[in-house]
């Protein structure tokens, strides 16, 4: 470790204007799953309109308990089985876009690319057109009501198989709308290989697609390799197993790869950081690495994306200008144009410089 990057204590007045300046700077987010906002009450509501039975689940109280997982299984057993089956009709994602715009307004994400992952709700018997439509209502809904801009990342999944995934990949161009900006690849990395994915991800491309991949967070280094030869990816999610692969690290670094991190997501997890203090994000940085900072599924880790920077800040890990260093990051890693970045990096500057804060480097 190098020796300035050693971070002097902050004083509990400094840590409350630094975090005053996060919440006034308008700010990205790029890893966020649409249904990983949905509050509690929003899916109680929806399992006492429609008499649901949940194992274990009576009460909201017990409904709260079950979003405190232990591993990805669970997580993944919660997100699809008790969430993403909660929704029946197409109005019921309304409530979802509210969830939203409430978490994107307290934390000033004036942009973001939020993930959905239709595969649960086709099975479900919900219409793609209808689905594409509905998000394009939600983003009218957050623009209109809640003054921030929202695109579209569809996860084509690994929970279901490569022909599922494919067919999403299809469904997707054949309704493409302005507010998709590309496909993901989410769902359990242990059972689906990226390289498995490599047609359906080339499809993409060649249509001008973006895309990126859940890698590197409940497998080694080799899925963050695999996502970066077989699916072209232009942005990494999570990608913390990295921390075991030096030559993974220079190779991110040299190319610029930005990796989505979400720091309290993998404390949940547990698999390649059990503390903020141990999280591979700090060599990331230090090693020249474009770390982004995210929340994942807010509602789920019971986090919002200020505390993520302020956990951080507690926790030693960073200080205030190399996570000013990190928003802008996650600023230039969106998929906006250029113009757009430095519009949006330029406000934020200012407020930034009005404040008396410095950006890192
Ligand atoms: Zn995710």
């Amino acid at each position: 470790m190098n020796a300035n990057m050693r971070k002097e204590p902050v004083s509990v007045k400094e840590r409350n204007s630094f975090k005053k300046l996060l919440i006034e700077i308008p700010k990205a987010e790029i890893h966020l799953h649409l249904e990983g906002i949905a509050s509690v009450d929003t899916i109680w509501n929806l399992i006492q309109k429609y008499g649901l039975k949940i194992e274990g689940v009576q009460s909201k109280s017990d409904l709260k308990k079950k979003y405190y997982i232990k591993n990805l299984d669970e997580f993944i057993s919660l997100y699809i089985n008790v969430i993403q089956d909660s929704f029946k009709e197409i109005e019921d994602l309304d409530e979802l876009f509210h969830d939203a715009g409430k978490y994107l307004n307290r934390n000033n994400i004036v942009y973001s690319e939020i993930f959905f992952a239709p595969s649960r709700f086709l099975l479900n018997g919900f219409s793609f057109k209808n689905l594409i439509q509905k998000l394009t209502e939600g983003s009218n809904i957050l623009k209109k009501q809640y003054h921030t801009d929202t695109r579209f990342i569809i996860d084509v999944s690994r929970s279901f198989g490569i022909d599922n995934a494919m067919r999403n990949c299809n469904l997707t161009l054949k309704y493409l709308t302005d507010y998709i900006v590309g496909i993901g690849l989410g769902g359990p990395e242990r059972h689906g290989p990226a390289k498995d994915y490599k047609k359906v991800f080339e499809k993409a491309v060649k249509n001008k697609l973006h895309v990126v991949a859940h890698a590197g967070e409940d497998v080694g280094p080799e899925s963050i390799w695999d996502a970066i030869k077989y699916l072209n990816v232009e942005r990494i999610g999570h990608g913390i197993s990295a921390i075991l692969d030096n030559e993974l690290i220079q190779h991110l670094a040299d190319q610029q790869i930005p990796l989505e991190v979400c720091p309290t997501s993998n404390l949940f997890t547990r698999r390649y950081a059990t503390s903020y203090e141990d999280h591979p994000i700090k060599t990331f940085y230090e090693k020249g690495v474009n770390v982004t900072l995210n929340s994942d599924d807010p509602a789920l880790f019971g986090v919002d994306l200020v505390d993520e920077y302020l956990h951080l800040l507690d926790h030693g890990v960073f200080s205030m200008s190399q996570l000013l260093k990190i928003l802008k990051n996650t600023i230039y890693a969106t998929f906006l144009s250029k113009k757009k970045k430095d519009d949006l990096w330029a406000q934020a500057e200012k407020i930034i410089t009005a404040n008396g804060f410095t950006v890192d480097r």
